[in-house]
């Protein structure tokens, strides 16, 4: 049977390690037959050998920190060269500095809030910028960015980064109507808590899935791979009329009221 993103080349930026949300997105997405560029920050490199020696076929492995736009550029450079166009981006990189996800918000600083914002939402329209000559040269082109709930209710110790995750979310809107005519699409899957790398910096993680679980309509957190359906089928030929949309896949947590 022919996989929803057969023939489709992806970039994929915020694989750390088995546990993350792009991973589960990868594997989604290469079971679905595309073919993958992952990028890395130097020092998970090792981690990304050995994942991408799972993947069939074997993705391009690129070093980029989004903080650095020559490291965007020549991302973007070495697709061109590789593959000479893109169909979709996944962005799932997010940062900020411990101090500003344990300290009470009225604490934040003017560099973690800089911080937490050029990482984790400017970087989707740098990516976009780069990402579109590449899409055009396909025809359009479909990018994911992964969202919480955090961006539109307060979340203890969550803090500056429900606020660039508000920042992200409003990103995927503008980005939709700005690249829309170009035929490409942009969307947030707004994940439920899942113990990740990036979670576990976040003081009282644990707190919060407990309350999920107890309280969410299907009483339970949800996986990676749930997270990863979801961000396949937007990105892929069937969600060809969904953009400027944040989807929610938290087992029904936004929708109840305590
Ligand atoms: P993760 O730690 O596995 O992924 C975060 C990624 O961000 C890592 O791959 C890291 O390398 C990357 N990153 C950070 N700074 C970067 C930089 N300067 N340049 C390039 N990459 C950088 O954790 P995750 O939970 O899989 O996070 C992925 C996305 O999902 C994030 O946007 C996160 O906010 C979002 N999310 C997570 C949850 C959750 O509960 N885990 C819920 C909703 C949304």
């Amino acid at each position: 049977m022919a996989g929803a993103l057969d023939g489709k080349v992806g970039l994929i930026v915020g694989v750390a390690n088995k546990r993350s949300i792009a991973w589960a997105i990868a594997q989604a997405a290469a079971a679905e037959g595309a073919t993958l560029v992952l990028t890395y920050q130097d020092r998970f490199a090792e981690h990304l050998q050995e994942l991408a020696a799972t993947l069939s076929p074997a993705p391009l492995l690129l070093p980029l920190d989004v903080q650095d736009d020559a490291q965007i550029d020549a991302v973007f450079a070495q697709i061109a060269a590789t593959h000479g166009g893109l169909d979709f981006v996944v962005h799932g990189a997010a940062f900020a500095p411990r101090e500003e996800i344990t300290n009470p918000f009225t604490q934040t600083s003017r560099e973690g809030f800089r911080i937490a914002l050029d990482i984790s939402a400017y970087s989707l329209i740098a990516l976009a910028r780069g990402a579109k000559p590449l899409f055009e040269a396909r025809g359009g082109g479909s990018i994911v960015t992964l969202s919480y709930l955090g961006a539109e209710r307060v979340f203890p110790n969550y803090n500056v980064m429900g606020v660039a995750k508000a920042a992200l979310e409003a990103s995927v809107r503008y980005l939709a109507a700005d690249l829309g005519p170009a035929n490409i699409r942009v969307n947030a899957v707004s994940a439920g808590p899942i113990k990740t790398l990036a979670a576990a910096g976040i003081g009282g993680f644990s707190t919060i899935l407990g309350v999920v679980r107890e309280r969410a309509p299907l009483r339970r957190t949800v996986e990676t791979s749930e997270v990863a359906d979801a961000a396949v089928f937007l990105l892929g030929p069937r969600a060809s009329g969904i953009t400027g949309e944040v989807m929610m896949v938290d087992a029904g947590y936004h929708a109840v009221g305590m």
